[in-house]
């Protein structure tokens, strides 16, 4: 028996990818995409030629994160075109191919598998220095399909996105568990939503944090209410949330013996960039968590 055919097509289309990056979370919400969209915004101002595949087949939310909802694929004879935000800048969703964003997907495993089959053999992105590939949240069949057909081409390795709860944490877990399992290197776990810096120009808590310290959202409201309303210390039952703030990830990080690439604030500015499918970087208003997430993308 020869060798798989749309294998063959496969490493034969990504032949043109030099590097491949899977985004992955324990968790739905987390970020994740948020992250994959801002990653590719400035890995294409660095002029990096740069393609963003979304392969979250039930819940695609890249066409919105990037500002290209209701955009249709085009095909050509090279292959399915991604749609162009910039010269430099490709995206492909299968939120391009459904006729009403708010209807469900409901598909079973063979069918998901088929069409990211498709999505890496069919799509033309031509030469790539970066493709991202925003996956869904979990370890299900699109993880297997994806990971199966990326590692015949050869794939830079994942970055798992999380928030810092142990809820969140404990499914990071399972997420790298499932890289070392299939042999996926982690390049690094992200902490999103951790902690909040206060603003220059905003000086609503000017009295509880200097301008430009962290504000340790869970930390600072237990020590507001220790201080303020001891009285209410007792009614706070989940006290896990407020001791799980900040750091955690590190500390998972260094227990499971993979790299830790750092902390992105809980920043109004990004959730706004998100919502209206633009860039963090470009706005002058740029939000606090911009930095961070440059130096995330440094390390990269
Ligand atoms: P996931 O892909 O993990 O399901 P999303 O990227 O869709 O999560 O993010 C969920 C929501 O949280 C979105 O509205 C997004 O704009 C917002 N968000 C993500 N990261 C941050 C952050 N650091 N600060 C504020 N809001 C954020």
């Amino acid at each position: 028996k020869g060798p798989d055919p749309d294998l063959v097509a496969i490493v034969e289309r990504m032949a043109t990818v030099k590097h491949k990056i899977l985004v992955l979370s324990g968790k739905g919400g987390v970020g994740k995409s948020t992250f994959s969209a801002q990653v590719s915004f400035a890995l294409a101002d660095m002029d990096y030629q740069v393609g963003l595949l979304d392969i979250d087949i039930c819940g695609p939310s890249i066409p919105k994160m990037l500002g290209l909802e209701g955009q249709d694929i085009h095909q050509s004879n090279l292959g399915w075109s991604p749609i162009y935000l910039e010269s430099n800048l490709g995206v492909m969703s299968i939120g391009f191919m459904l006729p009403h964003p708010d209807e469900a997907v409901i598909w079973r495993g063979p069918r998901k598998n088929g069409l990211i089959k498709q999505f890496l053999k069919d799509v033309h992105w031509g030469e790539l220095d970066y493709l991202v590939v925003d996956a869904p949240p979990g370890t299900s069949d699109e993880h297997i399909s994806i990971v199966q057909f990326l590692q015949a081409t050869g794939i830079d390795g994942a970055i798992i996105v999380t928030t810092p709860q142990q809820v969140s944490l404990i499914d990071v877990r399972k997420e790298i568990s499932f890289c070392k399992k299939v042999g996926i290197r982690v390049l690094g776990v992200v902490e999103n939503m951790s902690g909040l810096r206060q603003p220059i120009s905003d000086l609503k808590f000017a009295k509880l944090s200097d301008a430009g310290d962290e504000i340790d959202v869970t930390g600072w409201a237990l020590n507001h209410i220790k201080t303020n309303a001891p009285e209410l210390l007792s009614m706070v039952a989940c006290s896990e949330v407020f001791d799980s703030s900040g750091g955690g990830a590190a500390k998972m990080c260094m227990e499971m013996g993979v790299p830790f690439l750092g902390k992105v604030p809980l920043d109004p500015q990004l959730c706004k960039a998100a919502e209206e499918g633009r860039s963090c970087f470009a706005d002058q208003k740029c939000g606090t968590s911009a930095p961070s997430l440059r130096r995330i993308i440094e390390k990269l």
